[in-house]
């Protein structure tokens, strides 16, 4: 209900990482094949990334679309790198870096026109955007529960009906024969609750949790100077809010509001242990430094007003005295 699929068309996974798996490999290897052309973007999620980057290395072609500064792909740019090898197309629905939305339903005209599977990495957004999957037209859709509220270590993956997608785990035929394994019924009993719950306080949460960053962006801005977003705040995530603040390396940022008892994070918090620049910022053209002072807000359910008046008077401060260490 929640992404307008019927019930068949969705098989549990163990998570986000597996059903990006699964979405690459099935158009590739699991259907025997041994080359053959993939696109996918420059800012993916490293459950993609990596795939494709293994794809590469045993003989696949892959075309790494770039992004503008804004971290945009562009639909046209689609068009020009399709091939008549080309087996699928994979985009993200929203970074998980720095919110920002992809034209998911004007790449899917294009990969229609093409006939080639369109596959998007929609961890981010399911849950806490409205999604359709008529709407996005896509073939192929990624959820991971944890990213809505819900347990860890379950996800799904929508296969569109008529897609002949091969299993990724074989064994005892459970999923409809598509994705063997004993079913974990709590999990999937909690992401189904998550996603009734989610549901239910979409519209509503959506523009609480807006304003909520647009008052934290104005007030970042208002108060320190040498903040640059990075993104797009109006198309991007309700609950993301990515920005660059001069003079301050990101990390050492995170464990000083760590100490006030405010949790940020440098980069991506699924591999923030990397102090390596992310490589999304890096794709959207910014330099080195650029990336390195970079910090990600996430705005959620439980997060609140007074909250985010709390960072507003801690924040200034923490950069000052940072800057002048
Ligand atoms: N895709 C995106 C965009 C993500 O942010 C994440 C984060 O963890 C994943 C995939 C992986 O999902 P999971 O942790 O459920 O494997």
């Amino acid at each position: 209900n929640l992404i307008g699929s019927e019930a068949e068309e969705i098989f549990f996974t163990s998570g986000g990482t597996e059903s990006n798996n699964w979405a690459l490999y099935g158009f590739t290897l699991l259907k025997g094949k041994k080359k053959g052309h993939l696109i996918t973007t420059t800012i993916e999620h490293p459950s993609v990334l990596e795939v494709a980057k293994f794809l590469e290395s045993i003989g696949f072609e892959v075309t790494y679309l770039p992004v503008d500064s804004k971290g945009r792909v562009d639909p046209d740019e689609i068009r020009r790198a399709l091939k008549p090898t080309t087996v699928l197309v994979s985009v993200m629905h929203a970074n998980n870096e720095t919110g920002v939305i992809q034209p998911i339903s004007e790449i899917a005209k294009v990969t229609k026109e093409a006939e080639v599977p369109l596959h998007t990495d929609a961890v981010q957004t399911v849950g806490h955007i409205a999604v359709s999957v008529e709407e996005l037209g896509v073939d192929l859709l990624s959820i991971s529960a944890h990213k809505l509220c819900g347990p860890k270590c379950v996800g799904a993956l929508f296969i569109r009906h008529g897609l002949n997608l091969p299993p990724l785990l074989r064994g005892g035929g459970q999923e409809r024969g598509l994705r063997s394994g004993t079913e974990n019924v709590p999990g999937i009993v909690g992401f189904g609750k998550a996603c009734e719950v989610a549901r239910e306080a979409l519209v509503e949460e959506c523009e609480r949790i807006r304003n909520l960053k647009i008052k934290l962006y104005e007030g970042l801005m208002d108060r320190i100077p040498g903040v640059r977003l990075n993104g797009d705040l109006e198309g991007s995530l309700p609950g993301i809010l990515n920005v660059s603040i001069e003079g301050v390396i990101g990390e050492t940022l995170v464990l000083n509001l760590d100490l006030e008892g405010i949790r940020i994070s440098s980069g991506s918090a699924c591999h923030s242990r990397s102090l390596e620049p992310s490589h999304v910022l890096l794709a959207m053209g910014m330099d080195k430094k650029r990336a390195l002072e970079a910090v990600r807000f996430s705005l959620g359910r439980w997060t609140t007003y007074e909250e985010i008046l709390q960072v507003l008077e801690v924040l200034p401060k923490v950069v000052e005295r940072l800057r002048r260490s």
